[in-house]
């Protein structure tokens, strides 16, 4: 059995559209964020260094030149021929229409390149944003839009300074699939105060927004951070690994068969994580959730439509 006999994974989804492999391509553009910038707060989330999306630390670069490097190093190791644009550092939608339209088109310009994930914050897409991501899937073009929730519970929002809450979330997510723009949404297990309840309730909420793709990755806490200084303090513990397994089973469980998951687990270069430190093996926390979704003998739903097309294929 592989994790994708559980889990719809982006990997297996996208092979099954294109008939071939599809890999993101990470890019930093050079925004900023409005957590950071003083229009939403300073300092950004308590969690966040944003060293860890450009781990080295170099200033953004021509668009293409950070492609040719991606596909350089995700092409080689995987085969693939065909690439999303992951506009992944900061806040991607953080700049009037025409300049988003610019950035977007010089990564759209290289002929491998068959569409965007664009990674945002849900207080930054407003309908200018919206009306051009949905131009380019009306183009037939792939789209995404990232949407960092990271927990439905306003309460956990304010504790990590997030410095927007549930209802505006809400409100993106209602105008991105009303254009038909498909959004992942991100959220992180192990946020200070939180428990698997918490996580639970917020895919739950997630879902019943509507939603077609879905990141999950443990909190972990790189230097230079709040969370750093908490930790250290002894006010903040990571989780740990099984306690992870178990809540990103107990998630894919609880999803319709056709939400993709983007990402399963997650972590920070080397140089700047601090703990958890399992986080840095990846394929022993996709083999830890692979197993205990063995265990239980089951992934995630399967619709009750499906479920009758499939005993009536058995018949
Ligand atoms: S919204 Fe994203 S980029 Fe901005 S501070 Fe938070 S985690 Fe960092």
């Amino acid at each position: 059995m592989a994790l994708s006999d559980y889990v719809n994974t982006f990997g297996q989804a996208m092979l099954q559209r294109y008939g071939e492999r599809v890999h993101k391509l990470a890019l930093h553009a050079g925004f900023t964020c409005p957590n950071r910038d003083g229009s939403k707060g300073h300092g950004g989330c308590t969690f966040c260094n944003n060293a860890s999306f450009n781990p080295a630390g170099r200033r953004p670069a021509v668009i293409a030149a950070q492609l040719a490097d991606g596909r350089r190093v995700i092409g080689g190791l995987s085969k693939a021929r065909l690439f999303l644009a992951y506009f992944q550092a900061y806040t991607n939608t953080y700049a009037a229409r025409e300049v988003l339209a610019a950035l977007y088109d010089q990564a759209l310009a290289e002929p491998d390149v068959i569409g965007l994930a664009v990674g945002t914050r849900p207080d930054c897409v407003p309908d200018t944003v919206l009306d051009l991501l949905a131009d380019y899937r009306r183009g037939g073009l792939e789209v995404w839009l990232e949407l960092g929730l990271q927990s439905a519970c306003d309460e956990t929002l304010a504790r990590v300074r997030r410095g927007h809450g549930l209802a505006e979330y809400r409100q993106a997510v209602r105008a991105a699939r009303a254009r038909g723009i498909p959004v992942c949404t991100h959220l992180i297990a192990g946020l200070p105060g939180e428990t698997a309840a918490h996580c639970r309730r917020s895919l739950d909420i997630v879902l019943e927004l509507g939603v077609d793709g879905l990141k999950l990755h443990p909190l972990h806490v790189v230097r230079g951070t709040q969370l750093a200084r908490e930790w250290r303090r002894g006010d903040y513990r990571p989780l740990a690994l099984d306690e992870y397994v178990d809540i990103a089973a107990d998630l894919v469980q609880r999803t319709p068969a056709q939400v993709v998951f983007h990402r399963l687990t997650g972590t920070a270069p080397a140089p700047l994580l601090l703990a958890p430190d399992w986080c840095v093996g990846k394929w022993r926390v996709l083999n830890g959730i692979e197993r205990e979704l063995q265990r239980r003998g089951r992934g995630q739903l399967v619709p009750p439509a499906m479920m009758k097309e499939e005993a009536q294929r058995a018949i």
